[in-house]
């Protein structure tokens, strides 16, 4: 045996290759065992330069690869298991239990699973560690005394897990990781290296049991060599091997740390310096890697940084996690579609956010997903329009004939050559192939092919594949979801459909998809472990922050610290140990290296930052960091911008003067000309969606089209007590309630069709009846809808109701909010002189607006008028729920001339070309709630 302790500026690759032995152009006598895979690429690429033409390779193993390749000969073929079935497994030693682990906590197949997870993980590393159960059995009793008891019982739990999952397994010829590595530590004599002449393991750190078991047994071979990496905390002591340190090359890496305020200031910076060289003329190619501990950092890098190399100049290689994925979003979003629904009734705001996922509303019809998107995109505005359905089946929005006419008009009225026939067959198959393939199946197993279906349907038939990425994603969901289908859960039944989701949902978070690119081409792009045992030149190191490196694991086991200790398991310790080591031999190795990090509130930088800087600053003696340092820093504006100003130019003069205008219009003017502007002129409007809550709005015209109905009758009466009769009430309250929200009142619909009800009656009993015992009341008039021109101007009302109390005509507008501050009119605070004045003391002109329309329309004397809001929504119902429109302090005439006069000054104004829509007339906190905040200072 021999053993090296080679310095990180040596390049490993080439140190191995001095030892190969060889015969002519046949290395195959040489058997090369690494950490981890990619090495092996860069030996066998290096073999290729020397030889220069074909050649007879290496046996080169990743270490699983090497225990595989001699288990299958020492022990056999053994199927090796997945996590899943190891789990099935786990869950029936559970279930036979006589005292189940957890009690009755964890019964259930799915609600075993995540615990499952954690038992399975600590009893690997136990088998792989070596821990015999006796040890574990004997540990338990040793620190009976001094444990917590629920830790104690986990314990002992997980010694009875240890002992007959291990025997069920071998028992059933299969096999797992661990086993596989116990296993060929124990019997690593039978098998036939003599096949070998050299017999090379290097770059390892951190060796676990059975793998020293190992190393005993080859170090005592001849033909075996060991080359290990000279790099921080590396301690060979413990496995008994002398190794030969070997003259050194000296690395003296440039390093440069840059600090920014978060990821993409990191990949700008990366950006940056690739630009840079790529400008100067430097190659960048496979010995410049981008390490990327993060695999979130992945897609701002990609669109940020790669995107100045073509796709053949860099390689990716990391784990991105499944759940990251778009394709797991777009699971989730159907998860949540069907675990909301109620029978087969679905919930309308989770079955829209699922059709308008990208991927559904791009499925392909007839080879184009437009008509696709205009479906969705109807299918929503129907729905919308719908406010209050919030369940429907997938029949009636098949068979929707609103739908149906706007899709004539939408589609077949542009001349496409296509019938609402098949549009409708469209829609069948997509719910057929979506939603509806995962609502009926028998078993996990089944439940899992239904999912593949469904991924197979996205795959083929939307635009999704055309996203770079979204073949690999599909490729690992399908193959994980195939392990799941032949799994020993296959056969599983779960309670309810949740379960099946969860179990998925339990697979795919500890999953990832492996971005397997041309490792040998181009520049490199890699999660940090897969640098291990590479040299790179140049090396842009991201996310240096403490937590990410060292990553801070959540110590996801039920194995508590001070045992792990004791039985000899890593702790996290251990790994930040192997993360240090590795870092280290990575920098030292290279000429150029770029360290990023983030720096806020939130996040610190990596101590190996720390002490990478502490050791500069003691070589250099300087105290300062900051000459070290380098900010990455955006050139932010933090001011607000002033709102532009809007011109009105003779088209939009011409348009205004034959505007419509109504009370609505003249608000928002007086709120804020700019959103006049926005809203009136240019229409632009919040796009009206199907909210999770019941709309104020929907309940608003409930209340309007009840009460309508109930006095309908009564229009040109008087009005008397005996009229008001509350069953009567009741009756269209329901009927209205069942034509708005449909005949099956959920628990939600019920609790407000009550609470409306009850809200009504004490409307009629404690604020109709006392009025009209007060002052004789007759209406005359209901839901009036008034259009008529005062001077130039076009102006539209709509009147909730009109009557008449004693000799006034009288102007009532419903309310359904609560509070009077947005509806009353400051007059001590108003000078009509002082345009300034009207938008802080006028909340609204609604009334004022409604009694000059209605006395020009009827030529009744405004100055007889009066007007008043009624707020239903108060808690309590009285008469004090009325807000007059005047003060009682001034003439009501006197009132009316002046809010009379200042909406024609603002109709004129509205008009006016020398004035533009500013902001600098807006009401102060306007801007506040305002949803064109972010287009008006652009
Ligand atoms: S954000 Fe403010 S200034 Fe801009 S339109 Fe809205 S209210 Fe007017």
């Amino acid at each position: 045996m021999k053993a090296f302790l080679i310095s990180p500026g040596d390049n490993l690759i080439e140190r191995i290759i001095t030892y190969l032995f060889k015969e002519g152009k046949d290395y195959s006598s040489n058997l090369v065992v690494f950490p981890g895979k990619r090495p092996s690429h860069f030996l066998r690429k290096r073999l290729a330069e020397i030889e220069g033409s074909s050649f007879l390779p290496p046996r080169i193993f990743s270490m699983d690869e090497f225990i595989d390749y001699v288990y299958s000969e020492v022990v056999g073929i053994r199927r090796r298991l997945e996590i899943i079935d190891a789990i099935a497994i786990l869950y029936e030693i559970h279930k036979d239990s006589r005292d189940p682990f957890g009690n009755k906590d964890f019964l259930d197949p799915d609600t075993f699973f995540p615990i499952g997870v954690k038992i399975y993980n600590d009893i690997e590393e136990l088998c792989i560690e070596g821990v015999s159960l006796n040890r574990l059995k004997e540990f338990d009793s040793l620190i009976e005394e001094t444990m917590p008891p629920k830790s104690m019982r986990r314990l002992q739990s997980l010694s009875y897990f240890y002992e007959n999952f291990y025997k069920k397994i071998e028992d059933s010829h299969y096999s797992t990781r661990s086993s596989r590595y116990r296993d060929v530590s124990l019997y690593i004599e039978r098998f036939d290296f003599r096949v070998f002449n050299r017999i090379i393991f290097s770059g390892f750190f951190g060796l676990t049991k059975s793998e020293r078991l190992m190393f005993n047994y080859l170090k005592e071979r001849e033909e075996t060599i060991f080359f290990f990496q000279d790099g921080f905390g590396i301690d060979l002591s413990s496995l008994g091997i002398i190794v030969e340190k070997e003259e050194s090359y000296p690395s003296k890496p440039q390093i440069h740390f840059y600090k920014s305020p978060d990821t993409h200031g990191q990949v700008f910076g990366v950006g940056t310096i690739l630009k840079e060289k790529i400008l100067m003329g430097e190659k960048i190619d496979e010995r410049t890697v981008v390490v990327l501990p993060l695999a979130e950092t992945l897609f701002p890098l990609f669109h940020h940084a790669l995107n100045l190399l073509s796709p053949g100049q860099y390689n990716i290689s990391l784990g991105y996690p499944l759940e990251r994925t778009p394709l797991w979003a777009l699971i989730k979003t159907l998860m949540e579609l069907v675990l909301s629904m109620d029978g087969d009734r679905l919930y309308v705001p989770y079955y829209l956010n699922f059709v308008l996922h990208p991927y559904i509303k791009n499925i392909y019809f007839e080879g184009q997903a437009e008509t696709t998107r205009i479906l969705f995109q109807t299918i929503e505005e129907v729905l919308s329009d719908k406010k209050a359905m919030k369940f429907i089946t997938l029949k009636e929005i098949e068979e929707d004939e609103i739908l149906e006419t706007f899709l004539r008009e939408r589609i077949l009225g542009k001349g496409e050559n296509i019938s609402v026939l098949r549009l409708k067959e469209h829609l069948r198959s997509i719910h057929e192939n979506t939603i509806q393939k995962v609502l009926y199946f028998d078993n996990v197993g089944e439940f899992a092919r239904r999912i593949i279906e469904f991924i197979q349907f996205i795959f083929e038939n939307s635009v999704a594949r055309l996203h770079p990425f979204f073949y690999p994603y599909c490729e690992t969901f399908i193959a994980e979801l195939d392990k799941i289908s032949r799994s020993l859960m296959r056969n599983f039944k779960f309670k309810t459909i949740g379960s099946y989701f969860n179990l998925i949902k339990q697979v795919i978070i500890s999953s990832y998809t492996p971005f397997y690119g041309t490792p040998l081409k181009g520049l490199q792009v890699l999660g940090f472990l897969e640098t291990r045992n590479i040299k790179f030149e140049r090396i842009f190191f991201l996310d240096l922050n403490e937590g990410v490196v060292p990553e801070i694991r959540k110590e996801d086991t039920l194995l508590p610290f001070k045992v792990r200790k004791i039985l000899g398991i890593p702790t996290h310790l251990d790994r930040e140990k192997l993360i240090g080591y590795y870092f280290d031999i990575l920098i030292k190795g290279a000429c150029e290296v770029h360290l990023f990090y983030i720096e806020n509130k939130e996040k610190d930088r990596s101590r190996f930052i720390e002490r990478l800087l502490w050791e500069i600053q003691k070589k250099e003696k300087k105290l300062d960091e900051k000459e070290y340092l380098k900010w990455i820093q955006y050139p932010i504006t933090l001011k607000s911008q002033k709102p532009r100003d809007i011109e009105k130019s003779p088209e939009i003069v011409t348009f205004l003067r034959n505007f419509i205008f109504s009370a609505s219009c003249i608000d928002h003017y007086l709120s804020c000309p700019l959103r006049f502007y926005y809203e009136h002129i240019l229409e632009l409007k919040e796009k009206e969606t199907v909210s999770e809550d019941l709309e104020r709005e929907e309940i608003g015209n409930l209340v309007h089209e009840v009460l309508f109905e109930f006095f309908k009758d009564k229009i040109g009466e008087s009005l008397s007590e005996k009229d008001m009769n509350l069953e009567d009430l009741s009756k269209l309250v329901f009927k209205h309630f069942e034509k708005r929200f449909g005949k099956s009142t959920t628990g939600e619909l019920y609790l407000l069709r009550r609470q409306v009800n009850g809200h009504l009656k004490d409307f009629i009993k404690d604020y109709q009846i006392p009025k009209i015992k007060s002052i004789p009341t007759k209406i005359i008039g209901l839901e009036r809808r008034i259009s008529t021109k005062i001077g130039s101007f076009h102006l539209i009302a709509r009147l909730d109701r009109i009557e008449k109390r004693a000799e006034r005509t009288t102007i009532i507008d419903y309310k359904t909010s609560a509070n009077k501050k947005f509806l009353s009119i400051n007059f001590r605070k108003l000078n009509p002189d002082k345009r300034e004045s009207w938008t802080e003391a006028i909340p609204t002109l609604q009334l004022p607006f409604y009694l000059t329309v209605y006395s020009q329309f009827t030529g009744d004397d405004p100055q007889q008028m009066d007007g008043f809001f009624l707020l239903l929504g108060r808690n309590i119902i009285d008469t004090s729920i009325e807000v007059p429109l005047y003060s009682e302090d001034l003439e009501r005439r006197d009132q009316f001339l002046i809010l009379n006069r200042i909406i024609f000054s603002l109709l004129n104004e509205i008009i006016e070309p020398s004035i533009p829509f500013s902001a600098s007339l807006r009401r102060r906190e306007s801007c506040l709630y305002c949803i064109y905040q972010h287009i008006c200072t652009n």
